[in-house]
């Protein structure tokens, strides 16, 4: 599921955008964890069924959950991006990074 560079409504330019693996973390994390255990385990707690019913039943809830929030979720994390003003990070040129300390150099 790719962004389009541009709007068709609107024109704006989307290459601020960058979700990259969020839409999948959240969809991980809250839907697929959540439904994988809460409907599997009810099923299998409360009628014990064979194998073949999971798979028929308990997959194809699994399957419809993580993949349906994937764009609503995509939307979100873009619109959230866009409300923000993120951007990639840069680091400026002539930079240098502070001086570390050593562990251990001040008692030699
Ligand atoms: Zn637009």
């Amino acid at each position: 599921m790719k962004l389009k560079l541009k709007c068709e409504a609107c024109g704006l330019d989307n290459g601020f955008a960058d979700p990259a693996t969020g839409t999948a973390f959240f969809v991980n994390c809250f839907t697929f964890i959540l439904v994988a255990v809460v409907v599997s385990a009810w099923i299998e707690i409360a009628m014990s069924p064979s194998l073949w019913v999971h798979i028929l039943v308990s997959l194809p809830i699994v399957l419809m959950a993580c993949v349906l929030p994937l764009r609503p979720l995509k939307g979100w994390l873009v619109n959230s991006q866009f409300f923000y003003k993120t951007r990639r990070g840069k680091i400026p040129s002539g930079y240098a990074a502070p001086e570390t300390a050593t562990p251990g150099a001040d008692k030699v």
